[in-house]
């Protein structure tokens, strides 16, 4: 398919008239056709239209229809073929295996939501029959289902070109939840956000579906996206970026007259803590390890780990031995776009200035422009916990040691961390005492807490939480990978004493829709 630049609004492809984003091949510099011309207001004013005029339809959309768009979305983007692969490889540096893999992570997505759809439980019917006779006060007859918030504004994000972007985890689950989206493109990858957007959009006709389920919308600047959050239609936020441009959101739509919820995946350093007695057993090793999560995608994981935590000791020096000699041998890789690449020097120059932190390692520098050259560095737990810079997230493959004194000192820098999507615990049978001791601050601190493995790598399953405390996201409370997504999406409504003929099916009497309900606090199959 020839790209056309054009935004997807609905069923039509629009030429808009702002100016012309490019996207760049990072391994190249080289500047990619065609130019995708800005959006602005009349663009987000039609996309938002439509997406309301679609939401009464589509939300009560039946749900088995539901999935089967779900799955025909999936099949859409399989069907676009290894042109959607040579694309995304050219607009974000990432080998073919890595972005075959986001692909299968993408449609998979989309059919996990299909089957929660189907399954019902979302909807998390309740029925409380009326109770006429009760004493002193009769109960009136209450039910409750959940429906779709309303339009959602999703943003694609720069690390997961198909994942996190346009048919990603946000979009996959405001579908499932009942709601339109109108997403903005990540700038870096316009051309595989048009092939994605342009399945969907035949995805919504093939279904026969209201044209405004879906836009796609492309801008720079802020422009789009202000706009898009600041439109009364829209009744949700999905996010995931960088932490300024995730506070900024949350600022749109707290002046908004009506504020809405921003589900917005900001920063994360995901804590790794290395026990006494698995340091002394195996500190070499575990550097190793570590190093290979560590420069994973150059790094650019939200659950990268960028910070490691270990008490002073032979252990560690083993561990940090190991690591540092992993480092220089690690192959410089392409970052995704010269931007991150110029803020990941700067965040390693930052370290490299400092007089609190000391530098282990570094990788080969690599020919490429806007190569990532791998760091490890060492602060003590004194320094760490005295100057706040430490702990910025320094996004791709460098990482921090903090030695402390002892296991008091461990205890002060957990507590003193700011909010993580992961927590990670290594960790052998002697130091289960310990990791006891941890468990209750990290639980408090992040969304996963984990023992003995890495944290980049996210499976996309029921019991997932990918989320935590500000900033890691600006909602603790959810989860942005897994079927528990859905759930941003959603509100309850309880009807009271409602006729049969006016309440929705899943609330009527005989089930009619065959959903698991909890009927006078017993679950009926
Ligand atoms: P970004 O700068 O936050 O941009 C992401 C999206 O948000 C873009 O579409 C951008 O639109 C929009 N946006 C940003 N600020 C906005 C604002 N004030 N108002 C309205 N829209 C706004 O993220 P990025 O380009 O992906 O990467 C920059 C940095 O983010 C990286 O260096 C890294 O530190 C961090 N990052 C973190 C993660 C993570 O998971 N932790 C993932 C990716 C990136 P415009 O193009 O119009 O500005």
């Amino acid at each position: 398919m020839t790209l056309q630049g054009k935004q997807l609004i609905g069923a039509q492809a629009v030429a808009a008239q702002g100016s012309p984003i490019h996207a760049v091949n990072p391994a190249t510099d080289e500047r990619l056709e065609p130019a995708y011309a800005a959006g602005g207001k009349p663009e987000v004013e039609r996309a938002c239209a439509l997406a309301w005029a679609a939401f009464e339809t589509y939300r009560e959309t039946g749900l088995e229809a539901r999935a089967r768009f779900l799955e025909t979305v999936a099949d859409e983007i399989e069907a676009i073929g290894d042109a959607l692969i040579e694309r995304a490889m050219a607009e974000s540096g990432l080998p073919r295996a890595r972005l075959e893999g986001e692909r299968g992570r993408t449609c998979g997505q989309l059919r996990l939501f299909a089957k929660v759809v189907r399954a019902g439980e979302w909807l998390d019917v309740r029925i409380d029959p009326a109770l006429p006779e009760r004493a002193p006060m009769p109960r009136v007859d209450l039910r409750q289902r959940h429906i779709g918030l309303g339009p959602v504004a999703v943003f694609g994000a720069s690390n997961f070109p198909l994942a996190f972007s346009v048919a990603g985890g946000d979009t996959a689950s405001s579908l499932a939840a009942g709601c339109p989206v109108v997403v903005k493109a990540h700038s870096a990858h316009p051309g595989t956000s048009e092939l994605v957007g342009r399945a969907v959009q035949r995805a919504v006709a093939r279904c026969e579906l209201p044209e405004g389920v879906f836009s796609l919308l492309y801008g720079s600047g802020h422009e789009v996206g202000q706009a898009l959050v600041r439109d009364a239609r829209i009744k949700a936020v999905g996010f995931t970026g960088s932490r300024g441009g995730g506070t900024a959101l949350m600022k749109a739509v707290q002046e908004r007259p009506e504020p809405i919820p921003v589900y917005a995946e900001m920063s994360s350093i995901n804590p790794v803590f290395l026990l006494p007695e698995a340091l002394a057993a195996r500190g070499k090793a575990l550097g190793e390890a570590f190093v290979g999560s560590l420069t994973l995608g150059a790094g650019q994981f939200c659950t990268n780990p960028g910070l490691v935590i270990g008490i002073k000791g032979e252990g560690l020096d083993a561990f940090v031995a190991a690591a540092g000699e992993a480092v220089q041998a690690s192959p410089a890789q392409t970052m995704l776009t010269p931007g991150i690449h110029d803020a990941y020097s700067q965040g390693v120059d930052g370290l490299t200035q400092s007089s609190q932190a000391r530098e282990v390692a570094r990788g080969p520098a690599g020919d490429g422009p806007n190569a990532c050259q791998a760091g490890l560095f060492v602060a003590a737990a004194a320094d760490f916990l005295r100057e706040e810079a430490l702990q910025a997230e320094v996004f791709g493959a460098t990482a921090l040691v903090v030695e402390c004194a002892d296991q008091a000192e461990v205890t002060r820098v957990a507590e003193a961390l700011e909010g993580q999507l992961t927590a990670t615990l290594q960790m052998d049978d002697g130091d289960l005492e310990t990791a006891r001791g941890l468990l209750p601050i990290l639980e408090r601190r992040a969304g996963r807490v984990m023992a003995n493995g890495w944290p980049t790598g996210v499976e996309v399953c029921h019991a997932m939480v990918h989320g935590g405390p500000y900033p890691a996201t600006s909602d603790s409370r959810t989860t942005s990978v897994g079927s528990a997504a859905i759930q941003r999406f959603l509100r309850p409504v309880c009807y009271q004493n409602l006729p049969q003929g006016l309440l929705p099916e899943a609330l009527r009497d005989g089930n009619p829709a065959g959903v698991s309900r909890l009927v006078d606090g017993k679950r009926e199959a």
